[in-house]
């Protein structure tokens, strides 16, 4: 499903070069949940923004569902990420003048043409979460829990290849942070392929695979243990 091969992505800073990305090489197959961690400036949202194609390699190459994106150009990357990538982060990026609904039908906006069945499937994940009762709410009238369970609606609306989740529990107290990381499993024990990346040990250890990621390099790989 993915597969990276040598990636790496430097910063130049003042004189210096910063290698965020070191030379890293893995792959997750489908239908696997992999936590990433590891401490702050280690890499991880470089690597996340990798995964995600809001990023494009310096060296190596990265493969998704065997499509070589890290030769896209930004137009082509986009409406990929669009099709084939849900994301889930911290803070939800909902828009606050937008329904429930809405929001979650914010990815059907950039297709090129009507695709009649997304507003049902809308329908029917906001159900799944919980929130079939308010589907003409703003943001604003929610809790933290019921927007990122909105988030994670509009991640799965176009039925990704990969759902990516950047601290999707950091905004959150700990019984919404329980009920959105039981729904992750949820989505995982369907065949949903997750990649989460987190600081925090407790909801790494959720995930079925733990990758370790220290100075822009793979530290450790539960897999390969
Ligand atoms: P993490 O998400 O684990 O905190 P990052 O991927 O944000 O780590 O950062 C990895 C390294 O790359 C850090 O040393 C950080 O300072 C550097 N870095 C990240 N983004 C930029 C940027 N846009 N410009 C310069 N340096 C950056």
């Amino acid at each position: 499903m993915v597969c990276m091969e040598a990636v790496t992505r430097h910063y130049r800073v003042g004189g210096q070069t910063i290698a965020a990305l070191d030379g890293v090489s893995f792959a997750v197959p489908r239908g696997q949940f992999t936590a990433i961690v590891g401490p702050s400036g280690s890499g991880k949202s470089t690597l996340l923004n990798m995964l995600g194609c809001l990023d494009r390699p310096d060296s190596g190459r990265y493969l998704l569902e065997g499509v070589d994106v890290s030769t896209f150009d930004d137009e082509r990357a986009s409406d990929f990420r669009n099709r084939r990538i849900g994301f889930v982060f911290q803070s939800f990026h909902l828009l606050p003048r937008l329904s429930v609904l809405e929001n979650a039908m914010l990815p059907a906006r950039f297709l090129r043409g009507p695709d009649p069945g997304l507003a049902a499937r809308a329908h029917a994940l906001l159900d799944r979460m919980g929130l079939g009762r308010h589907l003409r709410h703003r943001p604003g009238q929610l809790s933290g829990g019921q927007m990122q369970r909105v988030a994670i609606a509009r991640a799965l609306l176009m039925t990704p290849a990969l759902l990516l989740a950047d601290e999707p529990t950091g905004n959150l107290d700990s019984r919404s942070a329980a009920d959105v990381l039981a729904l992750l499993d949820e989505v995982h024990a369907q065949g949903q392929t997750v990649v989460l990346v987190t600081h925090d040990a407790e909801v790494a250890a959720r995930a079925q695979r733990q990758v370790g990621i220290r100075d822009g390099r793979i530290e450790f790989d539960s897999a390969s243990a």
